[in-house]
């Protein structure tokens, strides 16, 4: 249920009323928008007498809101969320790039690759440490040591870093990371989510391989619910019977998803395709249909990568991909 208040409320009734939503059980999450003041009730809400509260002086109106997804849904916070990651902002109109290797596998690739996707116009340094692998025999990633070359990176190139959680158990190693990256792969591992719902760090939530856009916004509302509120959204491709592509880039999410929430969208058209040549298109078009960002990976020597080669981009590649985005940039569609 949402409290849509008028205009300038009153402080003190603003604070009677929230008091009197929490004696009865609720919990209250207040918006303050450009437009509106906005308190979203957040629990058992078929008790409240609407009409009740529609006749109090500071309150415009009352609406029921029917998605399962409360914190995350945007009838409770109208303006899109902006999230600052070291002076870099996503969302809400501002668009950032982040860039680096599947994995990190040494300090000369991690820091020649920051470094060359840092001079593109990359803003945030991607790499894993800890890898989700299909196969208990491929590359696991560096795990402690790879977080500590992404920190090195970062020491060197000024760059923000966002590299992957698998358990709940590691968190402590994530201390100077900027943000953690929830995979495909454990979108629905609650626990996992619930952990990162304590902290007080933005959190790249990606789609799971075969999860709707409903179950992608329940798995923000887990860490939301915690008191986390800096959630993106990653649009990575899902599990279709297409088999040129590694998965089918879902580009619908990007509209679906800012109609249904105010969290900034990111799109990886690398997972979503899992081939180089296709990046590209992708990103550009990704950009179009009004996404908050990219995350895109890019390895010194593709074809020597210890993890998914065939669809990271080189350098120079990664470049010319940069160009095409700012051109069109500015005909992104948000409205
Ligand atoms: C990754 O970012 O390297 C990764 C494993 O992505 P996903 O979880 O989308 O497969
Ligand atoms: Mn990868």
């Amino acid at each position: 249920m949402v409290v849509l208040l008028k205009n300038n409320p009153d402080p003190k009734q603003m604070e009677n009323l929230t008091n009197w939503f929490h004696s009865m059980g609720l919990n209250t999450h207040v918006s303050v928008g450009e437009q509106q003041t906005i308190i979203g009730l957040i629990g058992d809400t078929s008790r409240v007498d609407m009409d009740v509260i529609r006749a109090l002086d500071i309150v415009e109106d009352v609406k029921r809101i029917q998605e399962p997804f409360k914190n995350a849904n945007r009838k409770f916070h109208p303006d899109d969320t902006v999230i600052d990651v070291a002076g870099h902002k996503i969302g809400g109109g501002n668009f950032q790039v982040i860039a680096g290797p599947c994995s990190v596998e040494s300090e000369e690739q991690i820091i020649g690759v920051a470094k060359a996707v840092k001079a593109s116009g990359a803003t945030i340094l991607r790499g894993g440490a800890f890898k989700p692998r299909t196969s208990p025999y491929a590359f696991q990633g560096l795990h402690g040591k790879g977080i500590n070359l992404l920190l090195e990176a970062k020491r060197i190139t000024g760059m923000p870093i966002i590299t992957e959680i698998m358990d709940a158990a590691t968190l402590p190693l994530f201390e100077d990371v900027d943000i953690i990256q929830v995979g495909a792969r454990n979108m629905q591992n609650f626990e996992l989510l619930k952990q990162l719902g304590t902290i007080r760090k933005p959190v790249l939530l990606k789609r799971g391989l075969a999860n709707t856009l409903q179950e992608l916004l329940m798995s923000a509302e887990y860490i939301m619910a915690g008191g986390n509120e800096q959630v993106i959204l990653c649009e990575r491709g899902i599990r279709t019977f297409e088999t040129y592509t590694r998965n089918t880039l879902d580009l619908s999410a990007i509209p679906v998803l800012r109609s249904l929430t105010h969290l900034p969208i990111v799109v990886d058209p690398s997972h979503a395709t899992g081939a180089a040549y296709l990046v590209k298109p992708l990103a550009v078009a990704a950009a179009v249909a009004g996404a908050d960002g990219l995350i895109v990976e890019v390895h010194n020597d593709p074809a020597h990568a210890l993890c998914d080669g065939p669809q990271s981009l080189t350098p120079a590649a990664f470049d010319d991909m940069m160009k095409r985005l700012q051109k069109v940039l500015p005909y992104a569609v948000r409205d």
